[in-house]
């Protein structure tokens, strides 16, 4: 069971766990795909703009370039700034520009280009036509230009496009990605410095891809907008799993537990039946061999004195005494385990009950030096009982005084008071001994069937012989009355075991079909 529930814990880890990875990478494909058309979707715009500045910027007509350009600048190329045209010397034939009358930029651009851009133009290793584009900082300054090399009528000519990439931020990105939809989007420089956008949690399902072909330098970043949310929920399903599968494996492994002990109570109890047929069948030898031993020394005729003889049959008696008690014992005990055991309830008197459990076990406690002390409180209210049923408990209380007692004195012998009187609603039994006493712990389990005390003492260096059923018999009579049985003790003084039975009207259940072991 403890390997079936790692085995669980384990195959419901990994699938989760794959499931999980799955899912994320689904998310994380599908951002990706959107981070690659936004950035296609910039460099297609600015490409546009670069293929109509291509289509006006003619060097066969240097002089018309700004005429042909500037009126329409603004709706056909936002970006650009201005367009060039230089030649192989790299001197500037034509310079088209939007700015109107800030030369000073103009001219600083025009000495950055000839002196720094054009060198990192790489022109000698590019085919003619071919769009170009350079982007780059100079001077903290970030630049984007793109630009081809054309030839007409056998002259070399170099044409440039200035992007204004101050305005790609402002005005371009902004109308590109108006609609951005469910995700969040920004652009971030070469150093990681956020150009255009919101700052972007660095989570796991942010991507970020560079513009291809012409902010080359810069990225763009995408993060799904309910990107915190997902990686909640992923995180809510892991803890729901967790505590599911912790909780299967605790229910496994209680279940685990209990059938243990179940198991473990079952063995217990197998352990117990076997004791108790060995005891009882010690019990019932015993006595048998004394009877037949001592039955057949009289019947042979050689015993000499009477004085023998009398012992000789006292023993007889004694000893089938003590066989029929334990018959009685074991077959009610049989009756009742076996769920039959029925009683015949009847008006009574429990005084009388009590004073004849006492009679049979007088003469046995007198050759056992112990003198019965019977007090039953005169004219004790009627019950409803099952008088052979009651006095077989009282007999075995008296029984296991007698058994189990002491001499309370060194010179006397040992006494058992008896007592029966009315408490309250019920009529009150008391079996008093001045015995070893019963350990608390003990004072519980006694009352179960085949359950013997761990400590039963010893008489004159002899175990105690017994079978562990009599006070699981007398605790089922007592309940089958509506009473109970218990016991209060003192180590090392004696036991004071108590029978109730309520008085008036019998509260017990007619105990047929209900087992022993239902109440014991
Ligand atoms: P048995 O006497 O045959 O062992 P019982 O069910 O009558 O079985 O008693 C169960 C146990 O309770 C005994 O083994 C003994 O340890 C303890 N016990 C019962 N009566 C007394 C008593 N009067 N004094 C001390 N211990 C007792």
């Amino acid at each position: 069971m403890l390997l079936a529930a790692f085995v669980l814990a384990y195959f419901t880890f990994r699938t989760t766990f794959q499931l999980d990875k799955l899912r994320q990478q689904s998310v994380l494909e599908s951002t990706l795909a959107l981070a690659n058309e936004r950035a296609d979707r910039l460099d297609k715009r600015i490409i546009t703009e670069d293929n109509t500045v291509f289509a006006i910027a003619d060097p066969a007509q240097l002089p018309a370039l700004t005429e042909r350009w500037v009126p329409t600048a603004q709706r056909e190329t936002p970006t650009v700034r201005a367009i060039l045209i230089l030649d192989d010397a790299h001197d500037v034939l034509a310079f088209a520009s939007r700015a109107g009358g800030a030369w000073g930029e103009e001219e600083d651009f025009r000495r950055l280009l000839v002196r720094r851009l054009l060198g990192d133009m790489e022109l000698w290793s590019q085919p003619e036509n071919e769009l170009r584009h350079l982007h780059r900082e100079y001077d903290g300054q970030s630049y984007l230009v793109s630009y081809w090399q054309k030839n007409v009528e056998g002259r070399h000519y170099i044409i440039v496009a200035w992007h204004d990439i101050g305005r790609i931020v402002k005005d371009t990105l902004p109308t590109l990605f108006a609609e951005q939809g469910q995700s969040k989007l920004n652009v971030v420089d070469e150093q990681g410095r956020i150009v255009y956008g919101p700052p972007l949690r660095s989570g796991e399902f942010t991507v970020g891809v560079r513009i291809p072909t012409t902010l080359y330098n810069w990225r763009m970043q995408v993060s799904p907008a309910a990107s915190e949310e997902i990686a909640q929920s992923v995180q809510n399903r892991k803890t729901l799993e967790l505590v599911l599968v912790t909780f299967s494996c605790v229910v496994i492994v209680a279940g685990a537990f209990t059938v243990f002990l179940a198991v473990e109570k079952e063995r217990r109890l197998n352990v117990l039946k076997t004791e108790f047929v060995a005891n009882v069948s010690h019990e019932l030898k015993t006595p048998l061999a004394l009877v037949r031993m001592f039955g057949e020394m009289l019947q042979s005729g050689r015993v000499a004195s009477d004085e023998k003889r009398k012992e000789y049959l006292d023993i007889i008696v004694n000893e089938s005494e003590r066989l029929s008690s334990l018959i009685e014992n074991v077959l009610d005990f049989a009756r009742v385990e076996r769920g039959r055991g029925s009683y015949e309830f009847a008006e009574g008197d429990v005084g009388v009950v009590v004073s004849r459990a006492a009679q049979v076990l007088k003469y046995r406690a007198e050759r056992e030096h112990t003198r019965l002390d019977v007090q039953i409180q005169s004219q004790l209210p009627e019950c409803r009982i099952d008088d052979r049923a009651l006095q077989l408990a009282v007999i075995n209380l008296i029984d296991n005084a007698i058994k189990y007692g002491r001499p309370e004195t060194d010179s006397g012998g040992a006494i058992v008071k008896i007592s029966a009187e009315q408490q309250d609603e019920n009529i009150v039994i008391r079996v008093q001994d001045h015995g070893p006493g019963i350990a608390k712990a003990e004072r519980e389990r006694i009352f179960e069937r085949f359950v013997r005390g761990t400590k039963t003492p010893d008489k004159d260096g002899v175990p105690v012989r017994g079978s562990g059923i009599g006070l699981a018999l007398v605790k089922h009579i007592a309940e089958s009355h509506g009473g109970t049985a218990h016991v209060e003790s003192e180590v090392g003084k004696g036991s004071t075991f108590i029978l109730t039975i309520p008085v008036g009207a019998q509260k017990a259940m007619a105990i047929d079909g209900k087992s022993a072991q239902d109440i014991v």
